[in-house]
């Protein structure tokens, strides 16, 4: 018999997870609570890591029509604007990797999973249904919606990010922490930004305590630009709200070229702000499988979010969904053991890009005499710290 699985959440990974499985014959259930399907209005990297498995999922012609390949990362400082050091991708990361270095814009990548999700007959999608409660007995989830809707399947997978119910459920434990870090999102027309900013390339300006990112999605038609700082109060009360450009960014004594993008983006409202969550690294396998629970799993921002500084969240969900349906199509009879050899062989990965990404933040942020020997180095050996083969180059 075929089996049944539930995914809670249609966000990257849950859509990811959703394709991933259905191609691999199972009939699959995906739970979303919001009224609608879609993504942030912002961008997203997507290294070649993350880029392989959407091409392995067949959707290599889709991504071409709204990726942006970057030809490369700069690292820069944010009075000066100099170039501290540099990494070539484009057609590089394409012989290194075998896959490019990409970038979109969110609600592209969203959608183009959703349109091959819906392609699949064996997938049904909700929406509308908040997941308020899980259950299990006989070899069996049920899960109940906010609504009064009940679904039972074989199987279940958190895929419902970071405040995740069915974490709650498996794990039981607290909620996540609030790093006292905050993203200020804007997406700009690209003819409303300097030119130097309109090269298809990934520039991050470094300061203490601070760091911004910008670039080019849709194709080159805008810029994607966020500002991320640390320690500014009324921590963790603002996801995704419109907000005005924060005052104290603008003393900042900002280069030039920063400080048009900034204006820019205050002049048309465009900032959201996010405070930032995350928790501390996966210790073991049982933070994606509690062997208590063994006929459910969890996947990307439900099972490990980190923070954004080495901008693996989105790729780490979908790494996790190819992995889960390699698991299971290797013990199409035992589920528990599938989704428990799933933990084991991504845990390992998903908390090194954790612990990374969380020092990638105190590197970027450093201040001086620190920032000093992080520029000299960055200038000798720019390349080799800004690449990493480990991440990039997985398979
Ligand atoms: C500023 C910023 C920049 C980032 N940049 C990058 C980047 O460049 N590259 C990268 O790879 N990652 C990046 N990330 C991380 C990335 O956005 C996340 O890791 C990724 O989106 C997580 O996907 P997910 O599907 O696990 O969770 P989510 O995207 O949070 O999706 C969860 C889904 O579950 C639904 N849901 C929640 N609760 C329930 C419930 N009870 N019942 C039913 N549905 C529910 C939600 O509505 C949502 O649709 C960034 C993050 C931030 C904040």
């Amino acid at each position: 018999m075929t089996a049944h699985v539930l995914i809670a959440g249609a966000g990257i990974g849950g859509l990811g997870a959703a394709l991933a499985l259905a191609q691999i014959g199972l009939k699959i259930t995906v739970l979303e609570q919001s009224d609608a399907f879609g993504e942030v209005g912002a961008g997203v990297q997507i290294s070649p890591n993350a880029y392989k498995v959407l091409c392995d999922w067949g959707l290599a012609d889709a991504l071409k029509q709204t990726a942006n390949f970057p030809e490369r990362l700069q690292v820069r400082n944010v009075r000066s604007n100099k170039l501290l050091g540099q990494l070539e991708m484009g057609e590089k990361a394409q012989v290194r990797y075998g896959y490019p270095f990409s970038t979109f814009h969110r609600a592209d990548l969203h959608a183009l999973l959703l349109n091959a999700v819906r392609q699949r007959p064996n997938v049904e999608l909700h929406l509308n249904a908040k997941i308020s409660a899980v259950a299990e007995s006989n070899q069996q989830v049920t899960v109940t919606t906010e609504a009064g809707n009940s679904f039972n399947a074989d199987a279940l997978i958190g895929a419902d990010g970071l405040r995740s119910r069915v974490r709650q459920h498996v794990l039981g434990d607290s909620e996540p922490r609030a790093t006292g870090h905050t993203a200020w999102r804007a997406l700009l027309p690209i003819g409303h930004v300097p030119p130097e900013l309109q090269q298809d390339q990934v520039t991050a300006w470094l300061a203490p305590d601070s760091h911004t990112i910008a670039y080019p999605v849709q194709q080159g038609k805008s810029l994607n630009i966020v500002y991320c700082d640390e320690n500014n109060g009324q921590i963790g009360q603002f996801n995704g709200v419109n907000a005005t450009q924060p005052a104290y960014l603008l003393p900042k004594q900002l280069s030039k070229v920063l400080q048009k993008v900034f204006q820019t983006a205050t002049e048309q409202n465009a900032w959201t702000r996010w405070d930032l969550f995350d928790r501390p690294p996966m210790t073991s396998s049982t933070n994606m499988f509690n062997p208590a629970h063994p006929h459910i799993a969890l996947l990307g921002d439900a099972a490990h979010p980190m923070l954004p500084y080495l901008a693996q969240g989105a790729g780490m969900a979908l790494e996790d969904a190819q992995a889960l349906a390699v698991s299971i199509k290797q013990n199409p009879n035992d589920l528990p053991s599938a989704l428990q050899l799933y933990a084991q062989s991504r845990w390992q990965r998903n908390a090194k890009v954790q612990t990374r990404a969380a020092r990638n933040g105190q590197i970027f942020h450093a201040k001086p005499p620190v920032s000093w020997a992080r520029d000299a180095a960055m200038g000798v050996l720019g390349k080799k710290i800004m690449d990493v083969p480990w991440l990039y180059g997985y398979v």
